[in-house]
């Protein structure tokens, strides 16, 4: 069975490995077949595609959209898309002017709350990419207002913290659309992690199935056992491909490593099952 990691990051948005990098240590760890995914952004894909060829990875243009829905943040991944169509990247620039204005508004609320200095500090980080809450996070910790990211984002960054911002992203069928219209397939990302009760998921499921949403994420960093079996059989009750993802930021963020994301249940359909990549 070959390696697949369909889910990952580089500087070009949150992680901390740039492209190249990250592929390199595709190699390493094994991984046969990569979907680079940064959010809300194609710039990464040039030069990852580049390293891959030199590494001898497969490398799958990916992309990890934010979407607004019921009041919430989704994230759909867009897995095989052309990096270079132009209504993908026309409705991207959108959503990373809408990350430049939060930037400035989260770091405005950070200062309010006796916490100077943020925006220059993120700007700093990102170099000329994306401003992700990630970044915030790091600023927070290496400035000792938190231990680490995840107690980060509890304490500053989610709703009702002083630098929560609310995101106004884009809709669930225009990111469907986006990625279509790009030849990708779409697929909700990491499922498990946005606390929807059983009924709101079938909500999400049945409305993304509607407007021709191709799969779920199965499998990735963040989800249990349990929580993978479960949405394995969502997959089949909807007839969604399943996909899989470590959803790796770099080598200090404490989730999964790169290309060790647990196997897919035999019984569902791999979102590569007619992709000429093996
Ligand atoms: P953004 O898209 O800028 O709002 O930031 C979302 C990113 O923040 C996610 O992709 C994760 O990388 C990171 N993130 C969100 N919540 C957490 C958490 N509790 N712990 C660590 N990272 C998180
Ligand atoms: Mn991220
Ligand atoms: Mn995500
Ligand atoms: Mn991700």
């Amino acid at each position: 069975m070959p390696n697949v990691d369909l889910h990952c990051h580089s500087t070009a948005s949150d992680g901390s490995l740039s492209p190249r990098e990250l592929l390199d240590h595709a190699r390493e760890q094994g991984v046969d077949v990569l979907a680079l995914t940064d959010h809300d952004t194609t710039a990464g894909l040039a030069s990852a595609s580049q390293a891959a060829n030199e590494a001898g990875v497969r490398l799958v243009p990916g992309i990890e959209i934010s979407v607004s829905w019921g009041g919430r943040t989704l994230h759909i991944l867009g897995l095989n898309i052309d990096p270079d169509n132009a209504a993908l990247n026309q409705g991207l620039i959108r959503l990373r002017e809408f990350r430049h204005w939060r930037a400035k508004e989260i770091a405005r609320k950070l200062d309010k709350a006796g916490i100077p200095g943020s925006y220059d500090a993120v700007c700093r980080m990102s170099g000329e990419q994306i401003i992700s809450r990630t970044h915030f996070a790091r600023f927070l910790v290496e400035n000792g207002h938190a231990k680490d990211i995840k107690q980060v984002f509890k304490r500053y960054l989610v709703s009702g913290k002083p630098g929560h911002v609310a995101g106004k992203w884009a809709s669930l069928a225009e990111a469907i659309d986006w990625i279509h219209g790009a030849g990708g397939r779409a697929v909700i990302a990491h499922p498990a992690r946005y606390s929807l009760s059983a009924t709101k998921l079938r909500v999400l499921f049945n409305e993304f199935k509607e407007m021709g949403g191709d799969g779920l994420e199965v499998a990735c960093g963040s989800q249990s056992r349990r929580e993978c079996q479960r949405m394995a059989q969502y997959a089949r009750q909807y007839d969604l491909l399943a996909s899989c993802g470590s959803d790796y930021h770099g080598p200090q963020h404490a989730w999964l490593a790169l290309g060790r994301v647990a196997p897919l249940p035999t019984d569902c359909t791999p979102v590569w099952y007619d992709w000429d990549i093996m």
